[in-house]
């Protein structure tokens, strides 16, 4: 009974991974996160953030709010690439301007 004891304390004392995060803390994960949503780092570099994330939930909020900030950024930049509403409208200045 007294092994039995012991072998449980030994248990709960070495299985708590809420604790121990990760190496990977918060501001080292969020300071990659923007990096790391537009592809600039290679597998090697996010491996830990992406380690970190699966373990805390305050990162995973903060990489949602990050991939759609991105995304809409990148909607927007592609938006003006495309040549549709932006450039018409700036034409009809210049013929605005020059009529
Ligand atoms: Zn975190």
């Amino acid at each position: 009974m007294l092994n039995e004891a012991t072998q449980n304390d030994a248990v709960q004392s070495d299985a708590t991974p809420t604790e121990v995060v990760s190496d990977c803390g918060c501001e080292s994960a969020r300071a990659k996160l923007y990096e790391w949503l537009r592809g600039e780092l290679c597998s090697e570099e996010s491996a830990p953030i992406r380690e970190h994330l699966s373990n805390c939930a305050n990162c995973q909020g903060e990489k949602s709010v990050c991939e759609s900030l991105t995304e809409v950024v990148k909607r927007v930049c592609e938006d003006e690439r495309a040549d549709c509403a932006p450039a018409d409208l700036r034409d009809a200045i210049l013929r605005g301007l020059q009529g």
